[in-house]
C-alpha cells in the first residue's frame, strides 16, 4: 500500500508539473462556426424526434391538401415546395465542412450536389407521391444554382419524387426571392400548399427582413404556419441565421462567432 502511495504521488507530481509547461487554456469563444451546424446535422441524422417533426409536417401537409381538395377552384391546385432540408438532406455536407474547420461555401456546395448523394427528408416522397397522384401540379422552387440544374434532377428522380423535370424546377436566377418564381406558378395555379425550411419558401414578407422584423412577421401570420405554410425545422442554417450577421461586417469565421455568442442570452 505504501509503495502504491508513494508511486501514486510521483506520478501526480509529474503530471502537475509537466501541466506547468502547457500554455494556459483561455477558450473564450463557442466555436458555433462551424461546429454548431454538425450539432444541428448530428440531430437532423440521429434524433428520432426530427423525424418526428418532419412526418407532423407532412401529415399535416395531406390534411390541408386533402380539406382543399374538397373546395371548388377556377384554377387547377399546384404545391410549391423548397429542396434543401424540405425534401433532401444536406446534413452530410455541414458534418464535412465542421469537420474540416470550414464554413458553407458556393464552390464546396456545388461539389456536394454534384455528388448526387442527399438522402430526402422523412415523409417528403410519401406526401409528394400523394399529392401527385391526386392530381396536383408539383413545382420545386430552390435557390440553387442553375449549374446545379442536372445533378438536383438526378437526386429528386434517385428517389423517384414525382415531377421532377426541368418544367418543374425553378432554380435561382437574379434574385434570391421567390416571390417572381411563386407569381409564374400562380399565374395559372391555385397554390394549395407552400413547403419549406426557411420563411422566404413561403412569402415575399420574409425577404432581406432583420431578425426582429421577420420574428414580428411571424407573428401576424401565425395561424397560415400549418395551414397554407408548411414549415420543415432546419437548425444547422437558413435565413434565421443569415440575418444574425445583417449589418455586422462579419466576414470572417470569428467574426461571426463573436456575433453568435453576443446573441445568446
Ligand atoms: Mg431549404
Amino acid at each position: 500500500m505504501r509503495y502504491f502511495s508513494n508511486t501514486f504521488f510521483m506520478i501526480a507530481f509529474l503530471l502537475y508539473c509537466s501541466g506547468c509547461n502547457q500554455p494556459a487554456v483561455n477558450k473564450s469563444s463557442l466555436d458555433l462556426q462551424p461546429n454548431g451546424q454538425a450539432w444541428g446535422a448530428l440531430y437532423q441524422q440521429r434524433a428520432a424526434e426530427y423525424k418526428a417533426l418532419a412526418f407532423q409536417a407532412y401529415n399535416l401537409a395531406q390534411l390541408r391538401l386533402d380539406q382543399q381538395l374538397k373546395l371548388k377552384s377556377n384554377k387547377p391546385l399546384a404545391i410549391i415546395t423548397d429542396i434543401d432540408e424540405t425534401v433532401l438532406d444536406n446534413s452530410p455536407y455541414f458534418v464535412a465542412l465542421a469537420k474540416q474547420g470550414e464554413v458553407y461555401s458556393d464552390s464546396s456546395w456545388v461539389k456536394w450536389t454534384a455528388l448526387v448523394k442527399c438522402d430526402t427528408v422523412p415523409g417528403s416522397v410519401r406526401f409528394l407521391k400523394y399529392a401527385a397522384s391526386k392530381g396536383i401540379t408539383i413545382f420545386y422552387i430552390t435557390n440553387r444554382f442553375e449549374q446545379e440544374r442536372s445533378p438536383t434532377l438526378k437526386n429528386l428522380n434517385k428517389w423517384a419524387l414525382p415531377q421532377a423535370d426541368s418544367a418543374h424546377l425553378f432554380l435561382m436566377g437574379m434574385d434570391d426571392s421567390k416571390e417572381q418564381r411563386r407569381m409564374l406558378v400562380e399565374n395559372k395555379y391555385q397554390i394549395a400548399l407552400l413547403l419549406g425550411d426557411s420563411l422566404g419558401d413561403f412569402d415575399k414578407f420574409f425577404d432581406h427582413l432583420t431578425d426582429s422584423v421577420r420574428t414580428v412577421h411571424t407573428q401576424q401570420t401565425a395561424n397560415l404556419f400549418g395551414d397554407r405554410f408548411i414549415v420543415l425545422p432546419n437548425t444547422m442554417y437558413g435565413a434565421w441565421e443569415d440575418v444574425l450577421y445583417k449589418d455586422k461586417n462579419a466576414n470572417s469565421i470569428d467574426d461571426k462567432n463573436k456575433v453568435l455568442e453576443n446573441d445568446l442570452k
